[in-house]
């Protein structure tokens, strides 16, 4: 047995996440953002398994993962670029019938330079204005003029993103939809798009006729009470040993951590090589048999210690101890180690084995 951190990725919990945000739904569709990896799940496994589920629609920031959603989807889903498109890829965009996302005049001039023959981008475009976040996105002041720019193609979708959507109470999800609600007045007829995995929270206000979430598929983000996301992956990393230390010894690079009184401390196959961020040394935990055991001095680029004194039982070389999964919550973990549920499983690295479950 190689004693290699692993990932369990639950496939079937991926796909009725994606049920769930479409019930949350009175109408309109539930897309998939599967970016990065399908924030590091493994985007052809992901994309398959929620297409096999019914989602038709999916967000990648980058051309290269389109074409591998493509690839691995065949050519019935929308595929939608949200980088949009650069002055060379029109090949690219029309041979995997890629939808780019316009996020500037100058990506929408890339556009019409590909439109100026007459023949049409296959799945068409969307046009992405910027209602507040200032990070990608149109003017919303240039929507009238975008709506007759337009005229040798009208965009297919009309959307824009959330600064706030994970907090219910920000005043910004208020006025951001109200400055799309103007935007759509020069789009009569286009469908809309605002919600990420927060948005979808937020309410049928935000939803229109299509939801882009992530997090919330791989059961992550701050999903309402009752919601009942499953996890998206279990992450476990075997125990290489296990020691005795006495009261006044220190553990682990600066020796920073110090038993106070005898203490049991089991050494875990991942570190910050695995992709385990650094920034949970003595702040996170892992879970050994549903025990949780604080994880004591700093982590390592291949090594963990855990305090497993309250777990003596489970601990022996070999025996897998659980850091992300139903024991171990993504977003607590996350916030332990002062980041997000996004960063920790996108984080991971390829020396995690991924291990795909239907
Ligand atoms: C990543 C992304 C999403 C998905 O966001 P989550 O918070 O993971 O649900 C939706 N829309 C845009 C524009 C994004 O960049």
């Amino acid at each position: 047995m190689s004693l290699r951190p692993r990932a369990h990725i639950h496939l079937a919990n991926i796909a009725d996440n994606w049920r769930i945000l479409q019930a949350a739904q009175t109408n309109g569709v539930t897309a998939a953002a599967i970016k990065a990896d399908a924030y590091g799940h493994g985007l052809p496994q992901v994309a398959d398994a929620l297409h096999e589920a019914g989602c038709d629609h999916f967000f990648v920031a980058h051309s290269h993962e389109a074409e591998v959603t493509r690839a691995t989807l065949g050519s019935h889903p929308n595929i939608y670029v949200l980088n949009g498109p650069s002055p060379d890829e029109e090949a690219l965009y029309r041979e995997n019938a890629l939808i780019p996302v316009i996020n500037s005049s100058f990506q929408f001039r890339t556009m019409a330079d590909w439109l100026v023959d007459g023949i049409k981008m296959p799945r068409g475009y969307v046009l992405h204005f910027d209602t507040g976040m200032n990070r990608l996105g149109l003017p919303p002041k240039d929507a009238h003029d975008l709506a007759e720019a337009g005229a040798a193609q009208d965009p297919i979708l009309i959307m824009s993103h959330l600064a706030c959507s994970e907090d219910s109470d920000a005043m910004m999800n208020g006025h951001q939809l109200e400055t799309l609600k103007t935007i759509s007045n020069a789009f009569p007829d286009t469908p809309m798009s605002l919600s990420n995995s927060g948005g979808v929270w937020l309410g049928p206000d935000y939803h229109f006729t299509l939801t882009r979430p992530g997090i919330a598929l791989y059961g992550g983000g701050h999903p309402p009470e009752g919601a009942d996301l499953k996890p998206g992956m279990t992450l476990e990393a075997p125990i290489l040993q296990v020691r005795q230390i006495e009261a006044g010894d220190t553990v682990g690079y600066g020796a920073t951590w110090r038993a106070t009184e005898p203490r049991l401390i089991a050494t875990l196959a991942i570190g910050y090589g695995d992709g385990f961020p650094r920034s949970a040394s003595s702040k996170g935990f892992a879970s050994l048999g549903g025990k949780r055991c604080p994880m004591v001095g700093r982590v390592s680029m291949d090594l963990i210690t855990i305090d497993v004194t309250e777990a003596a039982e489970l601990a022996r070389p070999g025996v897998y101890a659980q850091l992300i999964g139903p024991d171990a919550p993504l977003e607590e973990q996350a916030a332990l180690a002062g980041t997000i549920g996004y960063e920790l499983t996108t984080g991971l690295t390829p020396r995690v084995k991924r291990i795909y479950e239907s």
